[in-house]
């Protein structure tokens, strides 16, 4: 198994690297919420490289896997996000260009590309989130149109988005799974109503709940063919699931954390050469280094035309993990000014929200007890 890079791999890794400072060298970090988002969409627009993993047929750069590994992980070293296109980025367009018509992907795919039109997820519902297929918004088909009826949660981003694209139960079948439709319903549509959710870090920041009463959606505004949207939306989640190991993420968390912890001084000396704290940083970065040998693993396994399978649950559980951790011990570090910098003048996140907004990693994009039980059956083969 092949887990280092070969020499058009590297040149391509200092092209990136080139490109990135040029927008952002280090002494000009990128800041989020700032002008710095708008200069970055233009940038990789203009590069060609705003849909790295898209096909070239719809505007993407035709990467192979490696290089998309490549360009994420210095990007996130570098702290610049490796796209500007939301949800519709990531995870619409995917759906559109496999399953959706010819007229879908032109009207829809130019919007997402150059960062436009905004998009949700509206998947979750009350009583519907592990058990995604126990989902009850109804839609009925009255001539050229659906009547959709509804509640949706957890919709992160629904306030500002333009679009959701939603699984709807379009009739009662046997399976759960099957009669499930997926739609894409405009957000300024009357009867579609949006309520903020304030998270932990007590601030409305992303999440919603959406209200869906007697909402007209065209025909023509789903997706594939009625009560296959199951099928569609699973493969969106296989989307949604990798990459989820935030391993370049954690990597410059921890890097920033052995810099904080060494012009930290406790009375005794320097918090980094406390016994204590250090063994903790020992522990998470041999858990990070194991991380990432996991994620080259699966992705020369990938590359090699392996389907990535079960291992991106133990990519996302321990992902997850190491991630908390290093939030929780920036905390530590940082003892009681970690809630008087909590915002700074732009109101971005410091440390304590950072830390308390981090629970939701091990909730979202399936909870880390669901990622146990799909490596205790399908990884372990316990039953
Ligand atoms: C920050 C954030 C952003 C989100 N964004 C979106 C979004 O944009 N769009 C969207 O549609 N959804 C979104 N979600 C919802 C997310 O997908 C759900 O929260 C998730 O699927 C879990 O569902 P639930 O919250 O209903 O919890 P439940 O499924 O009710 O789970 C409750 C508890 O029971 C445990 N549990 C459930 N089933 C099992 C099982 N079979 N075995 C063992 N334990 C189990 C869970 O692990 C959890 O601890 C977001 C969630 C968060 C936290």
């Amino acid at each position: 198994m092949k887990l280092s890079f070969s020499p058009e791999e590297l040149a391509f890794r200092d092209e990136v690297r080139a490109f990135v400072a040029r927008h952002f060298p280090p002494h000009q970090p990128f800041t989020p919420g700032t002008a710095d988002e708008d200069r970055w969409a233009r940038a990789l627009l203009e590069q060609g490289w705003a849909a790295y993993q898209w096909p070239v047929e719809f505007g993407g750069t035709g990467w192979d896997l490696t290089q998309r590994y490549i360009w994420e992980r210095e990007t996130a070293l570098a702290g610049v996000p490796a796209r500007m296109g939301g949800m519709g980025m990531f995870m619409l367009a995917p759906v559109l260009y496999t399953y959706g018509s010819a007229e879908q992907c032109r009207r829809f795919l130019p919007g997402i590309l150059d960062n436009s039109v905004e998009w949700c997820q509206g998947y979750s519902e009350p009583e519907a989130g592990s058990d995604l297929a126990a989902l009850r918004t109804r839609a009925e088909l009255h001539g050229d149109h659906y009547v959709v009826n509804g509640l949706k949660t957890w919709t992160s981003y629904a306030h500002i988005a333009d679009w959701m694209f939603c699984i709807v139960r379009t009739e009662s079948a046997a399976r759960r799974q099957d009669g499930i439709s997926f739609l894409l319903i405009d957000m300024r549509s009357p009867g579609v109503s949006v309520q903020p959710i304030v998270t932990l870090d007590g601030r409305h920041s992303t999440l919603n709940t959406v209200t869906l009463t007697d909402v007209r959606v065209p025909v023509e505004q789903r997706v594939g063919q009625e009560g296959q949207g199951w099928r569609y939306a699973k493969g969106l989640l296989t989307h949604e699931r990798t990459g989820l190991a935030y391993v370049a993420d954690s990597t410059r968390r921890l890097r920033r954390l052995r810099e904080t912890a060494a012009r930290t001084d406790t009375g005794a000396g320097r918090l980094i050469d406390d016994p204590l704290f250090a063994a903790k940083l020992a522990e998470v970065e041999i858990d990070l280094i194991a991380l990432e040998i996991t994620e080259l693993r699966t992705l020369a396994e990938t590359a090699s035309g392996q389907a990535p399978g079960n291992q991106s649950s133990i990519l996302k559980l321990q992902g997850t993990l190491v991630l908390q951790r290093l939030t929780e011990l920036f905390v530590e570090c940082v003892g009681p000014q970690a809630l008087p910098y909590d915002f700074d003048e732009r109101g971005l996140r410091e440390e304590m929200s950072t830390y308390l907004i981090g629970r939701s990693a091990s909730i979202a994009g399936g909870t880390n007890e669901v990622q146990r039980d799909i490596i205790a059956r399908h990884v372990l083969g316990l039953s």
